[in-house]
């Protein structure tokens, strides 16, 4: 059963199965052109995904091998999974932003034990017990499920049009979720005549229900301190100030008042900071205050991956307080242990 959704003005979503996810499917957006239709991410590669994609198109009057472009919000393989196979089929352009398509060449170019060893060593330094690294170590061995995504053929320039001939589609680069994330603003009336500007394609940058995963960038080949969550709260200011009609998200459903939203999320993580700070009375790690934070379950339940990705969370929190001056690491403390200023 293929589920798609007409949103009017020549846009149509596609509900594109993510398998074994919670988050059910990711929303591959149709937008027609004068040379053919352009997609909004591609969705999870995987044969059952593969064939919704294609029935969905059928059932939008086209088919996959009229796909005049792809653009991609951010790298993660529920948007950008299928992107590939879609070029394959149409001689469609591929677009990402730069940042994403660093990863993309990164994750296709890096051994997996070089992957295993730093992920290793991250852990150690933010306070992992050795029993919870030593599973990487082991799986230093072993290889790759075959992880190659494809590499993008064009650049998202921010600020820019991109080329969909016949319609105003503008790139707005808001890098947090992921550092190469972008929104893509249609410059065009809503179809219903909606107040407000426009409609925005908002990837996982912003979703009605969900808060978006913040981590560390991950970059074995990178030492910058990077300081992702301070990006995300730049980057929702910036799609709050478009003040678009209607909000077309990657997941979940689309919605209007976007401003809301983002002032939702705005409250929502300076909550989490103050949370976060009280916790902080007392020099902890970053595994320690992952250990601490509220979860949508007590910390040993949540499973292994998922404590990787808390732990990457937590440390994301702690770069915007120590770059705020509200937090600062205990000097001589190995690993390192934050305090509250
Ligand atoms: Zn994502
Ligand atoms: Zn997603």
């Amino acid at each position: 059963m293929t589920e798609t959704f007409d949103h009017g003005g020549g846009i149509r979503s596609i509900q594109v199965p993510i398998p074994d996810n919670p988050l059910g499917y990711t929303l591959v957006y149709v937008v027609d052109t004068d040379r053919g239709p352009v997609l909004v991410d591609s969705g999870w590669d995987d044969p059952a995904s593969r064939e919704v994609l294609t029935a969905g198109l059928a059932a939008c009057g086209t088919s996959v091998t009229e796909v005049h472009g792809v653009v991609v919000t951010h790298h993660h393989p529920d948007h950008h999974g299928l992107s590939g196979q879609v070029r394959e089929a149409s001689g469609a352009w591929v677009a990402m932003h730069p940042a994403d398509a660093a990863i993309v060449r990164r994750t296709r170019e890096t051994r997996p034990e070089r992957w295993y060893a730093y992920m290793a060593a991250k852990l150690t330094a933010a306070g992992a017990p050795a029993e919870h690294v030593a599973p990487l170590r082991a799986a230093r061995r072993r290889t790759f499920p075959g992880l190659a995504p494809a590499l993008p053929d064009r650049e998202i320039v921010p600020g820019e049009l991109l080329d969909l001939p016949g319609r105003r589609l503008r790139a707005i680069w808001t890098p947090g979720h992921t550092p190469g994330h972008v929104c893509l603003h249609l410059e065009e009336e809503h179809p219903d005549r909606l107040p407000g500007s426009g409609r925005l394609f908002s990837g996982d940058h912003v979703l009605p229900e969900i808060t978006p995963h913040i981590g560390l960038y991950e970059d074995p080949d990178d030492a910058t301190v990077t300081d992702p969550l301070g990006d995300y709260l730049d980057s929702l200011e910036r799609v709050g100030r478009l003040t678009p009609a209607e909000v077309l998200p990657a997941h979940q459903y689309a919605f209007t008042d976007a401003p809301a939203r983002v002032r939702q999320l705005l409250t929502h993580h300076e909550d989490r900071l103050t949370d976060l700070l009280a916790l902080l009375s007392e020099p902890l790690t970053p595994w320690q205050l992952a250990e601490r934070m509220e979860w949508n379950r007590p910390w040993q339940e949540i499973p292994y991956p998922s404590r990787n990705i808390a732990v990457s969370e937590a440390e994301a929190h702690l770069r915007r307080l120590v770059k705020l001056g509200r937090a600062e690491p205990v000097a001589g403390s190995e690993p390192v242990a934050y305090v509250a200023v």
